[in-house]
């Protein structure tokens, strides 16, 4: 299996710093990624997907089942299952990167203009269904409540 684009630095000082083991069993699991999901596919180029922006490190493309006129995905390259795994172990400099990337992006889909709504789904509850780390950018309509059973309009 190609694994070339892929990097897991496993940070032991952040694990550390945050000293919470319970939420860092969440997190430290490498032997539970799994390489065969889709977005690693779209990694290695064995599915495509309408790219939006590419570089070493991360990866943005249009979701294939739009939520809102804009709806993308940012993902990094690492074999990170979510959030919690992504914060606790990529590089402080490489976690930076990735979410002013996520701003960039969202600016260069004019996702900016009248506001927009980044989700990172994470486990079951929330209804992740990709096991590899992405943060959604949702834009060009109102977002309605901030889960379907919350009546407020935020
Ligand atoms: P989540 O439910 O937060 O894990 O989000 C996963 C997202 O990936 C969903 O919004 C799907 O529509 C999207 N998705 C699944 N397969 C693909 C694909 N091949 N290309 C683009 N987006 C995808």
């Amino acid at each position: 299996m190609a694994l070339k684009n892929f990097h897991s630095p496993r940070n032991q000082s952040a694990e550390d710093n945050l000293g919470c083991n319970e939420y860092l069993n969440l997190a430290k699991t490498p032997m539970t990624y799994d390489f065969n999901n889709i977005f690693a596919k779209i990694i290695r180029g064995e599915i495509q997907a309408k790219k939006i922006y590419e570089d070493e490190n991360i990866l943005a493309f249009h979701d294939i089942s739009k939520a809102a006129p804009t709806h993308a995905l940012v993902i990094p390259k690492g074999a990170f299952k979510n959030f919690p795994d992504f914060v606790a172990n990529e590089t402080p400099e490489k976690i930076s990167n990735f979410f002013k990337k996520v701003s960039e992006i969202a600016t260069l889909l004019a996702a900016d203009k009248s506001g927009f709504r980044l989700i990172s789904n994470i486990g079951s509850d929330a209804h992740q269904t990709v096991p590899h780390f992405h943060v959604h950018i949702l834009a060009g309509k109102k977002m309605g409540p901030l889960i379907s059973s919350d009546n407020q309009l935020r």
